[in-house]
């Protein structure tokens, strides 16, 4: 007769699973809960202690942590001398452990949990029977997740629990205990820059592509994710988002984090704004971040942070966008984007919590990743510090202020020229900066809010020939950190043309 090992937290499938185990003639054995689930449903079950010999002990710190268990599990079967030594002991073979895990995550999730709450829910015994179940595959069957019951009872009724499908079940058994682990080495460790970086992620959905058609991807998510990420967004309209989507739909949602006060709205194309704009209500804000870039905004990304109202999302149906997310949607709004659209991708998300960067980010390079902590600095006209002879107005100081927070989030070389409430022109990811500034002013030159506009630069000017390009073409005020050896060139250059220049002391590269 075989037998079976059952131990589990989550008892979903459980008692269906028992009772095809012993329609297949195993014997089953189990510990506390999970006997008294199976007794409960009149399916014959052996208490661990009758093979251990010992009754479970220290809170059920130690149940199955024992050489009659593990014995069991470890001999190899072809191996007489193994064999001889488990029959000196009296101990009987078990050829399926099904287990899954104390609930660790579900436990530091939890408001207010305590670190003893979280102690006692790392499962000791239970990754211990996986991993000698799969260590030893080649006569144990390792099941750790309900969803394989299924799998794992057809390949018993027609003897295919081949040496592939064992394999594949005890790689799962590892991918889990060591993600397992990963988020209790996550919990505790406090150093940023641990010896060993544990990160581990689930898998939310694959994707039809990468970047290109030819290029496989998936989307994978934090099991600890904050509320205010893709990860938590739900869909409530259009077509699976794709890898772009994502990468583009995080940044817009990093950008629109900037501004609460306000209603804002923020329209991105390949990772950089197009056109954000603010004003007393969503649908004013709308028209500003639409007007700054009316032809990039086509095919592009729109975030933003109020409940998108009907007269909004007539207007944002006038047009071709891919997403559109916010905190919520009203009714009419949601009848009239979802009309004749039905590939246009409506996300909804809590933005109580909105964050402008994550705590810590990662990003892949060739044989390595580097982390580090977000950008989640910015400044206020308390942190301007003015070096022109020429004192910026408090409309100007205002627009400083809107176009440092913006610039924060353009690709270097970011140059971006706005007014207090919108911009007018963003010049990102050039190799040198003064075509940033050309493309910047080149774009808000032809606007009406022209007139009142600043110039924001992500990094300082190394040399004079930016700030004298935009002097020349208009521009006002301009702010930028400082911090070159050229500094004082620009200085006099602002002196020399008239306009106000503000440092601010923060870099904020974003390559
Ligand atoms: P039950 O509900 O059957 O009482 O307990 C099942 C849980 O106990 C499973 O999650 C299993 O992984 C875990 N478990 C089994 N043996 C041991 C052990 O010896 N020590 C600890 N800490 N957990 C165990």
């Amino acid at each position: 007769m075989k037998r079976a090992l059952l131990s589990v937290s989550d008892k979903t499938g459980l008692v269906e699973f028992a009772q095809k185990l012993v329609a297949l003639d195993f014997e089953l054995i189990s510990t506390g809960g999970t006997l008294k689930a199976l007794a409960a449903a009149d399916i014959p079950v052996k208490s661990i202690e009758t093979i251990t010999h010992f009754p479970e002990m220290l809170d059920g710190r130690v149940k199955t942590l024992h050489p009659a268990v593990h014995g069991a599990l470890l001999a190899k079967r072809d191996n007489p001398t193994h064999m001889q030594m488990l029959a000196e002991q009296g101990i009987e073979t078990i050829d399926l452990v099904c287990v899954n895990l104390y609930p660790f995550k579900e436990t530091i999730e939890k408001p207010g949990v305590t670190q003893a709450e979280a102690i006692e829910n790392i499962d000791i015994g239970g990754p211990s029977m996986l991993r000698s179940a799969a260590k030893n595959f080649a006569a144990v069957l390792p099941v750790v997740d309900p969803k394989d019951y299924e799998a794992v009872i057809e390949a018993l009724q027609t003897q295919t629990a081949t040496p592939e499908f064992r394999l594949q079940l005890a790689a799962k058994v590892f991918r889990h205990t060591a993600a397992y682990d990963a988020l209790i080495a996550q919990y505790f460790t406090t150093d940023p820059e641990p010896e060993k970086l544990t990160l581990t992620y689930e898998k939310r959905q694959s994707l039809r592509y990468g970047e290109n058609s030819h290029q496989q991807a998936a989307f994978y998510v934090d099991p600890l994710a904050q509320p205010y990420s893709l990860a938590n967004a739900t869909q409530l309209h259009g077509k699976e988002l794709s890898y772009n989507n994502l990468r583009d739909a995080n940044a817009a949602l990093q950008i629109i984090a900037e501004f609460t006060d306000q209603p804002a709205v923020v329209a991105l194309k390949h990772m950089n704004p197009c056109g954000i704009g603010q004003g007393s209500d969503l649908l004013a804000a709308w028209q500003k971040a639409y007007d700054s870039d009316p032809i990039s905004i086509f095919g592009g990304i729109v975030a933003l942070n109020r409940e998108v109202d009907a007269a909004t999302a007539e207007k944002m149906h006038g047009i071709f966008l891919e997403i559109i997310i916010a905190p919520s949607f009203s009714k009419e709004a949601l009848e009239i984007l979802e009309t004749k659209k039905k590939n246009l991708r409506l996300l909804t998300l809590d933005f109580t919590q909105a964050k402008s960067a994550a705590d810590r980010e990662v990003t892949a390079v060739m044989g390595g990743a580097l982390i580090q902590t977000g950008d989640q600095t910015s400044e206020t006209v308390a942190d301007f510090e003015v070096v022109s002879q020429k004192q910026p107005t408090p409309e100007q100081l205002a627009a400083l202020r809107f176009g440092q927070t913006v610039v924060k989030h353009v690709k270097s070389n970011a140059i971006v020229v706005t007014t207090a409430d919108r911009t007018l022109g963003v010049g990102a990811g050039q190799q040198n900066r003064i075509d940033s500034v050309k493309i910047a002013i080149e774009k808000a030159q032809s606007k009406p809010e022209f007139k009142n506009a600043i110039l924001a630069s992500d990094a300082f000017f190394p040399m004079d020939d930016s700030v004298a390009y935009a002097a020349e073409h208009g521009i006002t005020a301009i702010v930028e950190p400082g911090g070159s050896i050229k500094d004082k060139d620009s200085i006099k250059k602002a002196d020399e043309l008239g306009v106000a220049l503000v440092f601010t002391g923060v870099r904020h590269f974003k390559h």
